[in-house]
């Protein structure tokens, strides 16, 4: 079976959609969750429905059972992901999982953002296993930005992110690209590094005001009063000093890659700025 991690969050849920849309019965999906009632749905359409946390490696153990492949969403809780992690990689050895797909960040390897330090440990300890597995380095999310809009039309559009490109891509066109490498042969060993067509944000800007037919602009700030900002606008301290930090990566091109692994892994051009503003609109 194909056990797909983080089933209850917005990817993982994506990627059994596009899974079943690639006629994989659902009887060999297993959607995983802490809450599991929330796969409540799934379970209805015959897809198996278990309980897993990251922090308790025997609801792993039971969870990954069977399972051919892994499809690993990446958790939420930045700080915590190293242990967590280690117990999904621990029990995916121990259930001999053939093969191993993990939602890393664009440029793990070499990436200074604070939000890489843990996939790349992740990664390191992936090579480390011997489990056969694929890394998705996937960049930034289109709708970071596209769920912002009422605020863009309102304040306008702030950051710290210089003249700095990102490689956004939708969550749908990553879980499609998942969904290819869970069901075609020959990605093991490869590290994708996925994103759609790259933009600046004064480009995000001039997009929405192409389409809104606004005056919206880009505010550049320096990270410290971005950081402000973001907490003034009720995020928690760490989770603003993180995002600011990705802003800071953003203008160094931290979140840039080329579009074609993802193009590749689609056989078409990933959904790009303008038609997600419009989607979002
Ligand atoms: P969501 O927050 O919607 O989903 C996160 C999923 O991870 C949920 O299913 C959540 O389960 C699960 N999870 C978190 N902690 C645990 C745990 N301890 N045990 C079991 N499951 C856990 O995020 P998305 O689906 O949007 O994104 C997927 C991942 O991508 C994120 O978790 C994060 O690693 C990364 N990400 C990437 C971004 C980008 O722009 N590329 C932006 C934000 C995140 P539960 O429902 O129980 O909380």
């Amino acid at each position: 079976s194909v056990v797909v991690t983080g089933a209850t969050g917005q990817l993982g849920r994506l990627i059994v959609e596009s899974l079943l849309r690639r006629g994989v019965p659902a009887g060999k999906i297993v959607a995983l969750g802490r809450d599991t009632s929330r796969l409540a749905d799934l379970a209805d359409r015959g897809v198996e429905v278990r309980p897993a946390d990251y922090a308790d490696p025997d609801s792993l153990r039971s969870a990954f059972a069977d399972a051919e492949q892994l499809m690993f969403v990446s958790g939420s809780e930045v700080g915590q992901r190293v242990p967590q992690h280690h117990h999904v990689i621990e029990a995916a050895r121990e259930a001999g999982v053939g093969l191993v797909v993990y939602t890393s960040i664009a440029h793990a390897d070499t990436s200074d953002l604070l939000l890489a330090a843990e996939h790349r440990a992740t990664e390191e300890e992936l090579r480390a296993s011997g489990l056969p597995y694929v890394l998705l380095r996937n960049s930034w999310y289109l709708e970071n930005y596209t769920g912002q809009l009422a605020g863009y039309l309102a304040h306008g559009v702030a950051g710290s992110a210089g003249d700095g490109r990102v490689s956004a891509a939708t969550r749908a066109d990553y879980a499609e690209a998942a969904a290819e490498v869970l069901t075609t042969e020959g990605h093991a060993g490869r590290a994708y590094e996925l994103g759609g067509e790259a933009f600046t944000m004064a480009e995000l800007a001039a997009e929405v005001s192409r389409q809104s037919g606004q005056d919206v602009r880009y505010t550049d700030l320096p990270v410290p009063a971005y950081t402000d900002l973001l907490v003034s606008a009720g995020l928690p301290e760490p989770y603003a000093a993180t995002l600011a930090d990705a802003d800071r990566g953003i203008a160094q091109g931290a979140l840039y890659v080329p579009v074609e692994d993802l193009e590749k892994l689609l056989g078409r051009r990933p959904t790009g700025l303008a038609e997600a503003i419009r989607a979002a609109r």
